[in-house]
């Protein structure tokens, strides 16, 4: 009885604080109600109640989370559900207390269909000790902002144990083109995604005829045996260490697909792809371009076919209405100059990001590092990104942020000529002698860390997403 008291006496402060922060307009809403909260309820999210219907979805792993979440909740809103979920990506456990009590009502009870939290890796297992969720999904592993996280070991002993951690009827949906996510130690009844090998070889193969076989370049990760630790052998890699794999020495290899990209066609605007699941395909249009989308829309539909009756014109509605999430792929307006903004933080995804921009005819780049805590202290990730893509770019090339010189240092490295690359510090300052540099018909596509975006944002150059 005290406790549901406190609970309740926490949940009304919390709403109270976050009315006040937002109404005096006090910075966005921060994680501080939550932390509060936190302070004198250490298992508060224990307290809060579901309507007896309500799923529970967590996204977690390296890359994709944003994304996979924000098309789930939009497939999910098209088929009529109510759908909550922590778009502003706050991962920690006080961004999880802050948005039940956002979204709970005075007795502490959230009244939805569908609630999707996108999950870090060390907050997984704390997130379910208290909260039993129906549907864990895991997107890929990949080494991101290792500073944090210890190595990707420590990442996959975290999710196994926050999976374990779960119900026995928990549903995984996982990538089984990931080695380490496929063979995730864990007793769960799965359902696995991936891509269908033989169109894929095509594709690839004739997509990097000319190209110096791009992909083979990645930049990876581990690829040895989940199992044995052998070195796995590859019958083809799609991205980076995403792939048929198989290895010789205990027998691994990678696991039947439940859902099945079987053929895809893409441009610079839009994809048009076939998706194999239950024996028949289903063909979907969608204007998110490059292969990490393809996982991303793969991953979403996969977890909202398993956990719902939706149809495929509900998901292909959700797809005409998704608009994407901010900083990963944000339409700006900077002194009526169109220009994109991509959010870049590991070697893979901004890899794929300039192989995509890099098939635009007139694009132009920013690229701006920052090194503070929310970038990653650790900027040598930049050195296994393909920034060597750029080489044939034979455009000025604007180099930003704190580390702009160990970014301009990386690009001299690319073969990019000297002459081409503009550095300056200042974010506000590049920013606009880019856009005034552009001509007419050119885009201006900005590649930004984390805190370079918010910087942007604080100095009016993009605009704020609001929570
Ligand atoms: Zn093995």
């Amino acid at each position: 009885m005290a406790t549901r008291l406190i609970f309740l006496i926490l949940l009304w402060k919390s709403k109270l604080i976050s009315f006040l922060i937002s109404f005096f307009r006090i910075g966005q809403a921060s994680n501080f109600p939550g932390k509060l909260a936190l302070l004198f309820q250490k298992d508060i999210l224990r307290n809060f109640n579901f309507s007896k219907d309500c799923k529970l979805i967590f996204i977690t792993g390296t890359n994709g989370k944003s994304t996979t979440s924000g098309l789930l909740a939009n497939f999910l809103k098209l088929s009529g559900k109510q759908v909550f979920y922590n778009k502003s990506g706050a991962n920690l456990l006080s961004g999880f207390v802050r948005t039940l009590c956002h979204y709970s009502n005075l007795f502490g009870t959230t009244k939805a269909d569908f609630i999707i939290f996108e999950v870090d890796e060390a907050t997984l297992p704390l997130l379910t000790t208290q909260l039993k969720p129906d549907l864990i999904a895991v997107t890929n592993f990949f080494r991101d902002q290792l500073d944090r996280f210890g190595e990707l070991d420590t990442a996959v002993k975290l999710i196994e144990k926050g999976i374990n951690n779960s119900n026995h009827d928990l549903i995984t949906v996982l990538n089984a083109d990931d080695p380490r996510v496929a063979f995730l130690n864990i007793n769960t009844k799965k359902v696995f995604y991936g891509f269908e090998k033989n169109t894929f070889e095509d594709l690839l193969l004739n997509n990097n005829k000319n190209k110096d076989s791009d992909w083979i370049n990645d930049p990876e990760e581990a690829t040895n045996c989940p199992k044995c630790n052998e070195s796995l052998s590859y019958k083809i890699k799609f991205l980076a260490h995403l792939g048929d794999y198989e290895c010789s020495k205990c027998g691994v290899k990678r696991p039947n697909r439940d859902f099945e990209i079987s053929n895809y066609k893409a441009d610079n605007l839009a994809t048009n792809l076939d998706i194999t699941f239950n024996n028949h395909r289903n063909n979907f249009f969608t204007s998110m371009i490059g292969t990490f989308n393809l996982y991303n829309v793969l991953c979403a539909i996969s977890i909202a076919k398993t956990i719902s009756n939706i149809t495929n014109t509900q998901i292909q509605k959700g797809f005409q209405s998704y608009s994407t999430i901010f900083g990963r792929g944000e339409k700006a307006l900077l002194k009526n100059k169109v220009s994109w903004i991509y959010l870049i933080k590991n070697p893979t995804g901004t890899t794929e990001v300039l192989k995509t921009l890099l098939n635009i005819e007139k694009a132009r780049f920013v690229i701006g590092i920052n090194d503070n805590l929310a970038d990653g202290r650790d900027v040598s990730w930049i050195w296994d990104a393909r920034f060597d893509l750029l080489s044939d770019h034979n455009k000025p090339i604007f180099v930003t942020g704190k580390r702009a010189l160990d970014m301009g240092l990386r690009l001299k490295y690319s073969n990019i000529d000297s002459k081409q690359i503009y550095i300056s510090e200042n974010i506000e300052k590049t920013i606009n002698h880019a856009i005034s540099q552009i001509e007419k018909d050119e885009t201006l596509y900005i590649l930004p860390t984390y805190t370079v975006l918010l910087e942007m944002q604080k100095k009016g150059l993009c605009k704020k997403q609001s929570l």
